[in-house]
């Protein structure tokens, strides 16, 4: 056990929730930055059972002074950047934003660090929609970027800075380039949360079709629970670095949403259909990771299936739907 202190932005979001967990099983003090809103942010949180053990500090990643006063509070020894606009489809509409908070925002986490808390380890959530175009079938850490959303371009600025500062003033701060992963806690915007949700509303009778976009885009899915412990193991190392965290098994979402009509027993193609109001300016076809890196370095291997991941998703939204 330790007693050390840790900060997270976005410690409302799926990956704060689960990262809070881990961190306070280990004994940490668990921080987090808290955007005043109107609705209700915490339900994630409540969900895995942390709500009163996390300390939430008012603030936002857009505001430095927020920022520089958040580390200052909390004296933390490891920060966890994770606050962003995470949703590519959103970023066409709201770029400006998605800049600012995505990648401007993470420029002022690092910038507080060095500011108030230097000695701190910090870990930048970057994203393999940075690979966006591929430029190598399996992307590893040396593979090119071509973002293809501002998302992905945002969160590449992020990326670059995070480097910026480990080699200009020898910050601990490490890059986890994290493939997509999912839980339960997943928004319903995104692809297999809104997959899992519509078969659990059509096989309890409160709805009869599922539409989507492109079902032939493939991504390598991991669970966001195995995902968090790459990233407090990156902040565990004696050296900083960037390190892609993936499942190196890539899946359609064609495939994916087949999974999850199967395990409730009903035909897909009694209940999909296909909206062109999902598909997007520029799509990424296809992402592909190789973890080899993280397995070698941080000892880091991803423990659920797919399938596993689909049935924990479609059993959570049965039960949240029946209830
Ligand atoms: P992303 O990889 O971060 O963009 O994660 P998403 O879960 O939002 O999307 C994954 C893939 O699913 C993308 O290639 C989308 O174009 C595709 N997709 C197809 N239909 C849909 C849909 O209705 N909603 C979402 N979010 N994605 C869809």
């Amino acid at each position: 056990m330790t007693n050390k202190s840790a900060l997270i932005t976005g410690i409302t979001g799926q990956d704060g929730a689960y990262l809070s967990k881990l961190l306070l099983e280990k004994g940490y003090k668990v921080h987090g930055i808290l955007a005043r809103r109107s609705t209700d942010t915490l339900w994630r949180l409540r969900e895995v059972g942390v709500e009163n053990d996390v300390h939430l500090i008012d603030g936002d990643l857009t505001d430095l002074s927020s920022m520089i006063r958040a580390m200052e509070m909390s004296k933390a020894e490891e920060v966890y950047n994770l606050g962003a606009q995470s949703f590519v489809g959103s970023s066409w509409s709201q770029p400006i934003l998605t800049a600012q908070v995505d990648g401007v925002g993470a420029l002022n986490v690092i910038e507080s660090v060095r500011i108030a808390n230097p000695a701190a380890k910090f870990y930048q959530a970057s994203t393999s929609e940075m690979f966006g175009l591929i430029q190598a079938e399996r992307q590893d850490e040396t593979t090119p970027f071509y973002p293809r959303s501002p998302y992905g371009a945002a969160k590449l600025m992020a990326h670059w800075m995070t480097v910026n500062y480990r080699e200009s003033f020898g910050l601990h701060a490490s890059s986890g380039i994290l493939f997509n992963h999912e839980s339960p806690l997943r928004g319903i915007e995104f692809v297999t949360r809104k997959v899992t949700h519509a078969v659990a509303s059509i096989k309890l009778g409160k709805s009869r079709e599922l539409r989507l976009g492109n079902i032939d885009a493939k991504r390598d899915w991991g669970f966001a629970g195995d995902y968090v412990e790459a990233m407090w193991l990156m902040t565990q190392q004696d050296v900083a670095d960037d390190y892609v965290v993936a499942t190196g098994i890539t899946t359609t979402v064609r495939e994916m949403c087949e999974i999850a009509f199967e395990h409730v027993g009903l035909n897909m193609a009694d209940h999909l259909v296909i909206d062109p109001k999902f598909f997007r300016p520029a799509e990424v076809d296809v992402l592909l990771g190789n973890p080899a890196k993280a397995q070698a370095n941080l000892g880091w291997t991803p423990k659920t299936s797919l399938k596993e991941l689909i049935v924990m998703m479609v059993e959570a939204d049965l039960r949240r739907l029946s209830a």
